[in-house]
């Protein structure tokens, strides 16, 4: 009975999970949990003066390999009004470039702040931010050591 439950896990993840493809055009980009620190670093940064922003500095996300069944079909999932709750789906995260995984983060952080989908294409919380094309100036950075924000050092510049 128990080895017929593990089974079952196991064919569930296959099929959630599309086979992995290289990102195109050879950008070097993998995302892993350094990226997923960094796109959250400037998620923060875009919500940062925000007044409902209770998770600022506290926020985290993390790359799945595959989804519990509820949100099988997404290509992120969060706790809505909960800090630390951002997921990101690997093979969706490798088809993006480091800016559009960086798009996706800054949305779902919206959610982790209590914000809900709105119907506007041009606002981050439009149900598909990154299919709509949306770029936050905060996800334009090089890699996903560039600059990584020291508190209350003035970077103002960098925007
Ligand atoms: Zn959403």
């Amino acid at each position: 009975m128990r080895f017929a439950s593990v089974l079952t896990v196991v064919l569930a993840c296959a099929a959630v999970a599309p086979v992995a493809r290289a990102s195109a055009g050879g950008t070097g980009f993998h995302p892993d949990r350094v990226e997923i620190d960094r796109a959250v670093q400037a998620a923060d940064e875009y919500w940062r003066n925000d007044p409902q922003n209770t998770c600022l500095g506290r926020n985290r996300g993390s790359v799945d390999a595959s989804f519990p069944e509820r949100h099988a079909e997404a290509a992120a999932y969060t706790r809505q009004g909960e800090c630390g709750t951002i997921h990101v789906l690997l093979s969706r995260a490798r088809a993006y470039a480091r800016w559009q995984l960086c798009t996706l983060v800054v949305h779902e952080y919206g959610h982790t702040i209590d914000y809900v989908h709105v119907e506007d294409p041009t606002d981050i919380m439009y149900f598909k931010p990154v299919t709509a094309g949306l770029h936050p100036k905060v996800c334009d950075y090089p890699d996903q050591h560039f600059w990584l924000r020291p508190e209350g050092v003035d970077q103002t510049s960098w925007r």
